[in-house]
């Protein structure tokens, strides 16, 4: 089973992930977590290239591509076989956030997102996607309470707001893969909910 977290940021998206790990894993499944742009030595270079602060402005279709360009490494090297072992993958992040920031934030064309999607995963898409999701204002300022800031972490309020929309638009369309979680609520309440839709995703 293809499991992924998606949110804006500030969402406590480690921290959930990090809860359903050991819930799942308590259960007795074995989880492979692994997570976007990221998950391979080339992904994660990828990733350390895409997320560095820059003074040159990255072209928002070179940004496209190299999301594409480490998924494809990820998906096919470590993905689909996990998958095709029968493992369950956890995965933080994967295609719904290259809709939400490269598509609604930085303005890309859909089609072109679906394009590459069917390029790279086929027909392939998560069995479950877990949307953490809080009033942008609010998760930013937990973002950056933090400290450094990525290159994505620095963008306008607007642009997590399209980003967020988006989120909530695709699990409306959607609605059988997406769980929407409201994680302004307490840590605990969060993870019961979370708790709840896994229960659910076992009965199945
Ligand atoms: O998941 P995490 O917050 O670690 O992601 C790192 C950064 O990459 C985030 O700031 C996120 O907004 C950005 N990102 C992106 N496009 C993607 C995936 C992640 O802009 N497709």
């Amino acid at each position: 089973l293809f499991l992924t977290v998606e949110g804006t940021e500030g969402v406590g998206k480690s921290t959930n992930i990090n809860f359903v790990e050991q819930w799942l894993t308590q259960k007795g499944i074995s989880v492979f977590r692994t997570r976007e742009p990221g998950g391979t030595p080339l992904a994660e270079a990828l990733r350390e290239l895409l997320l560095a602060p820059r003074t040159e402005l990255v072209d928002p279709t070179a940004e496209l591509l190299m999301v594409f360009a480490a998924r494809a490494q990820h998906f096919n090297q470590v993905i689909k076989p996990a998958l095709a072992r029968g493992q369950w993958v956890l995965c933080d992040r994967f295609t719904d956030a290259t809709y939400a920031y490269q598509g609604a934030g930085r303005g890309l064309d859909v089609s072109l997102i679906q394009l590459l999607e069917q390029v790279v995963q086929g027909g392939c898409r998560p069995d479950c996607t877990l949307l953490l999701d809080i009033d942008v204002e609010v998760g930013l300022e937990r973002a950056r309470s933090r400290g450094e800031l990525d290159r994505f972490e620095t963008e306008a309020v607007q642009f997590f707001e399209r980003v967020r929309q988006c989120y909530r638009e695709r699990a409306a369309v959607e609605a059988s893969r997406f769980a929407i979680v409201d994680a302004s609520q307490n840590l605990e309440r969060v993870q019961a909910d979370i708790a709840a839709v896994l229960g659910e995703l076992l009965a199945r």
